[in-house]
């Protein structure tokens, strides 16, 4: 899904190194998850501060063959609107869709100063708040950011199909489409030369193009910033896919966080383990257990 739709997926980001791992000696050092208990509803619902995070694709939605398609199961979103009314409680969505993408399928509005009752959307793996236009980047790297753009329009210029794309913190130069193949291999080796020198920044010379990103964010990086800025006595999170893992990672499982893993119909078709302390099955039971937790807190 939108999570895993890039083309060219560079070895050393993140993506990467997630579906390496975990390694055997950490899946043994685990204890396996299992359902939900009653206690983990009684904890949840007295909890004097809770924080909410839930993955969207496959965890509120169900997979769908168009991404764009993808829908919140009925009540799950509605589960979530009350919770964020709920005395102490903040609940935030966070996916590796992009802002704009998370908006349009939640049909949630990204709102930039949250308050009571309100669901807070977070976009590309943790890179993009809702309520942070700017992100977490440092000045060092949003200059970066901008000479990478710079240089790579400028470069970009000199052949018609060349082009750049530009995402909340990478920015990359593609060739497929040059017109001029000695150009556009000539402006592309000048773009990554430039970003090899640029001690912030990784660079990934894939088939006709070069990515060039700043910084990496992962949604377990987001989650751990967010808990220790706001204090939260208590975290719960909910997600499907190994980019979920590393917000499985931080948690201070099963006491005070909870992880809950969301297997899918078939478990055995994924070939790494959850940190996560528990399990559900399909975004039904993430609605239910949503619906369950507004109704007790
Ligand atoms: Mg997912």
């Amino acid at each position: 899904m939108s999570e895993h739709s890039e083309e060219h997926r560079p070895k050393s980001t993140p993506h990467a190194s997630e579906s390496a791992e975990p390694t055997g000696e950490r899946q043994a050092a685990r204890q396996s998850s299992s359902p939900l208990t009653e206690a983990d509803f009684v904890y949840l619902a007295q909890a004097g501060t809770l924080l909410v995070a839930v993955d969207f694709d496959g965890t509120l939605a169900p997979f769908v063959d168009d991404p764009a398609e993808a829908r919140a199961i009925p009540g799950s979103l509605e589960a979530l609107q009350q919770l964020a009314t709920r005395p102490g409680t903040t609940v935030l969505v966070i996916s590796g869709r992009n802002l704009a993408q998370l908006t349009a399928v939640t049909g949630l509005p990204a709102i930039t100063e949250p308050t009571v009752g309100d669901i807070r959307l977070v976009g590309s793996h943790g890179a993009e708040p809702a309520d942070e236009p700017m992100g977490n980047l440092s000045p060092e790297r949003a200059q970066l950011l901008q000479d990478l753009t710079d240089r790579a329009n400028a470069l970009a210029a000199e052949d018609p199909g060349l082009w750049v794309e530009f995402k909340p913190l990478s920015v990359s130069l593609h060739s497929r489409t040059a017109e001029d193949a000695e150009v556009a291999a000539r402006a592309s080796a000048e773009y990554a030369e430039y970003a090899e020198t640029q001690p912030l920044a990784t660079t990934t010379r894939g088939k006709n193009v070069v990515e060039v990103a700043v910084d990496h964010a992962t949604k377990g990086g987001y989650v751990e910033r967010l808990r220790e800025a706001m204090r939260y006595g208590a975290t719960v999170f909910l997600g499907d896919d190994v980019t979920d893992e590393t917000v499985m990672e931080i948690l201070r499982q099963d006491r005070p966080d909870l992880g809950i893993h969301v297997t899918g119909e078939d478990p055995q078709a994924k070939d790494w383990t959850s940190a996560a302390a528990r399990t559900v099955r399909d975004p039904h039971e993430v609605k239910e257990f949503l619906a369950e937790l507004a109704r007790r807190r």
